[in-house]
């Protein structure tokens, strides 16, 4: 078949929830993926940075494979021989004591929010059914009713009502607008360090610390939603880590499992996830030894190939260049690490027809909020293919009308 029949099967019989651009990838290694017809792109969404590690990068396709041919799935009726090891990891990496295996990252999130009021019932003391999770505008946390019900985005919740009480919101990047929401019933503050959906957005410096702060001194849970920065996107293990900021809960997915596998977690102290007892929470697949097996190996690449190091270093390199192109359209060029946000102006047109001139050039790239193009490449990307896409970003930012 080809391309374009496999487009119109699609969109017959597949529901429109997306508006994908028209490139039918069969194949991908490491930064660059391959459509029908043989052409070659390079990755600059990574799957919302889910291949961190690059795609059917050899030896998570060894450990998925290895793991695949001895046992997939147990349940969690039964024990396996990767969990325990998986959350140990996991739990080193982050600094935390405990770890909940989930499989994607809205259910990680929707996990954090029931351990977080378990919390505030059985531990502050929060009046049942009262608890409180402040959110800030402009979030992405994923797509469920409950989750939903908390995005100031139209398009995302409009018909989808009606929602969960119990989600305060406040703008994001002001700690004195978090400060003055907070109340008796206060639970947690669950945020995002950057809001990458947002349009990589980059709060103002000190605001993490501040809000950990707050949090510290009313006895609040801070959950910072890492699935997107976290695991060296922003050219830190954790985007917290730029200040220094150490978390109630993380919570982690995404790149997790180097993109093979839904594999999402919420990890944390004891005091919190061991509130949790049997029965009150689950999900079929989650912590399945499949999962365990591939998340463990994609978290040894990121160690083993240094790439927290290099997203910081080619950030930096990349988003210095960036900011040397002449374009009447480039209203702002901002980011962390490997996580890159060019805002177009208002005039500009919007953001789709710079991703679709920039495929014919052989990038692919994906509007973020009408405005703005996100870079976010694998990060085992060298400088050299860094250079190949600046070429190609510059002559379509510069000769676009
Ligand atoms: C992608 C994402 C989610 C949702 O993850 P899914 O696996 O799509 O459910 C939640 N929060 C952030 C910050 C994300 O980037």
């Amino acid at each position: 078949m080809t391309s374009k029949e496999l487009i119109q099967t699609e969109d017959q019989y597949g529901a429109h929830n997306y508006h994908p651009l028209d490139v039918v990838l069969k194949k991908g290694k490491g930064i660059w993926v391959h459509d029908l017809e043989g052409n070659k792109y390079l990755d600059f969404l990574s799957a919302y940075s889910s291949v961190n590690q690059g795609h059917c990068h050899p030896r998570i396709v060894k450990a998925l494979t290895r793991q695949a041919r001895k046992l997939t799935i147990t349940s969690r009726a039964f024990r396996n021989d990767q969990l325990g090891l998986f959350c140990k990891q996991v739990c080193e990496l982050t600094g935390m004591e405990m770890m909940l295996p989930m499989n994607s990252g809205a259910e990680a999130v929707e996990t954090a929010i029931k351990v977080i009021r378990k919390w505030a019932y059985k531990v502050k003391g929060v009046p049942r059914d009262k608890a409180e999770i402040i959110t800030c505008a402009g979030n992405f946390h994923g797509r469920t009713t409950t989750i939903v019900g908390f995005s100031t985005e139209t398009l995302y919740k409009e018909f989808f009502g009606p929602f969960t009480p119990g989600f305060p919101m406040v703008p994001f990047g002001d700690a004195k607008a978090i400060e003055k929401a907070v109340n008796k019933n206060t639970a947690a503050v669950l945020l995002e360090p950057i809001q990458a959906e947002g349009g990589v957005l980059i709060p103002p410096d000190g605001y993490l610390k501040q809000v950990a702060e707050i949090c510290r001194k009313k006895n609040i849970l801070l959950a910072l939603d890492e699935i997107q920065t976290g695991l060296g996107r922003t050219g830190k293990i954790f985007a917290c880590r730029h200040e220094d900021v150490q978390p109630d809960l993380f919570i982690l997915g995404k790149a997790l499992s180097g993109g093979f596998y839904p594999v999402s977690a919420v990890v944390s102290k004891k005091e919190v996830l061991g509130l949790f007892t049997p029965g009150e929470h689950g999900s079929t697949f989650a912590g399945n030894p499949l999962a365990c097996a591939v998340a463990r190996e994609a978290l040894a690449v990121l160690v083993r190939e240094n790439l927290v190091v290099k997203a910081a270093e080619l950030g930096n390199y990349f988003m210095d260049r960036l900011r040397t192109i002449h374009s009447k359209h480039v209203r702002e060029v901002r980011g962390r690490g490997l996580l890159i946000g060019v805002e177009l102006k208002q005039e500009a047109g919007g953001a789709r027809r710079f991703c679709e001139a920039l495929q014919k050039e052989g990038l692919l790239c994906k509007e973020t909020h009408d405005h703005v193009i996100r870079f976010a490449p694998p990060l085992v990307i060298s400088k050299k293919e860094i250079d190949w896409a600046f070429t190609r970003i510059k002559t379509v930012l510069e000769t676009l009308d």
